[in-house]
């Protein structure tokens, strides 16, 4: 008897795709005639309909893929609510351009992103006050963490819940530290999911999500440091930065960029401490990099 059932696709390699079901675990499948019917590939994070073949064996083909909110590129995964990008206070030193340059990634793609401070029992509470205070300003929701003694770590789960989350940040700031525990506490469904995704390990890496809860995913982002500010106009990227909107419009010269124009109410608040000066020092250096991006390309 054929049963139909929905689940998220987790994983896809060589053909099949596993598609992990609240309740039920994970669903090694085909997606015969999708291509045909609906004209689009399977992706990671997808959340799709899948008929079971066999209960027993845990194999069924995926049937439908349902309405995508949004796809990556890179990594390739579709459905993703969120992004949390890591740092560490300290060792490494946080690389605020680089944290910026990925802020600015995920607002273009109208992906909300959380920042996490992670080693915060390497710094003192001034150094972490200010740390959290530059982008609380921005709007942004800020956590401060530590993997080595287990703080924050409810919190982060707390923002994860329910939600497929992409995990950035540069290596050696503590994310599969930060991972781990998050995964400890899943139940013994996500064991026997563990064991099957092992299956395939030492194939080139794929895009994967890891099941944190009942409906609740992450993605480990590899090549974080490869992100880019691209195929970006510089006259957008004023808007990718949330700290600007409220100024917006206000500037003496419509269509201000906020760089050299005199009267611009953006840099007025950068003169008031409104805007955080290292933000806005980030912007221009990204606006002129755009600009020499362009003249390259004429
Ligand atoms: P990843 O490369 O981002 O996955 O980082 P890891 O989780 O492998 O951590 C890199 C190093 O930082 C390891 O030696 C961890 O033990 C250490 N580490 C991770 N989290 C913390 C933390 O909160 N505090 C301190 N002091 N060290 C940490
Ligand atoms: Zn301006």
């Amino acid at each position: 008897m054929d049963k139909n059932m929905q689940g998220k696709i987790v994983k896809g390699i060589s053909g099949f795709y596993y598609v992990h079901v609240a309740g039920s675990g994970i669903y090694e499948c085909k997606a015969k005639g999708i291509f045909r019917q609906q004209k689009m590939k399977p992706l990671v994070g997808d959340d799709v309909e899948i008929d079971i073949i066999s209960e027993e064996k845990k194999t069924g083909n995926v049937a439908a893929i349902l309405p995508r909110k949004n796809a990556l590129i890179r990594p390739a995964v579709a459905n993703v609510d969120q992004a949390l990008v890591i740092f560490a206070v300290r060792q490494p030193d946080p690389n605020y351009q680089l944290l910026d340059r990925f802020l600015i990634t995920m607002e273009q793609q109208e992906i909300p992103s959380i920042i996490c401070f992670n080693k915060k029992d390497l710094a003192e509470q001034e150094e972490l006050d200010q740390m959290y205070q530059i982008y609380i300003s921005c709007g942004y929701q800020v956590l401060l963490t530590s993997a080595e003694q287990e703080e924050g770590i409810s919190q982060i789960r707390k923002i994860l819940e329910g939600k497929t989350t992409v995990v950035a940040g540069p290596s050696g700031v503590g994310k599969s530290s930060l991972t781990n525990l998050l995964q400890e506490e899943v139940s013994m469904e996500t064991g026997e999911i563990s064991k099957k995704l092992k299956r395939g390990r030492h194939t080139t890496r794929h895009a994967q999500l890891l099941t944190v809860g009942e409906h609740t995913y992450l993605m480990d982002t590899p090549g974080f440091s490869s992100l880019f500010v691209e195929g970006m106009e510089k006259e957008e990227l004023r808007f990718h930065y949330p700290e600007f909107a409220e100024y917006e419009g206000k500037c003496r010269f419509q269509g201000c960029v906020h760089v050299h124009e005199p009267e611009c109410a953006v840099k007025q608040a950068v003169e008031s401490g409104k805007i955080h000066r290292q933000r806005y020092k980030n912007y221009v250096s990204f606006y002129e990099e755009l600009k020499e991006q362009e003249k390259r390309r004429y």
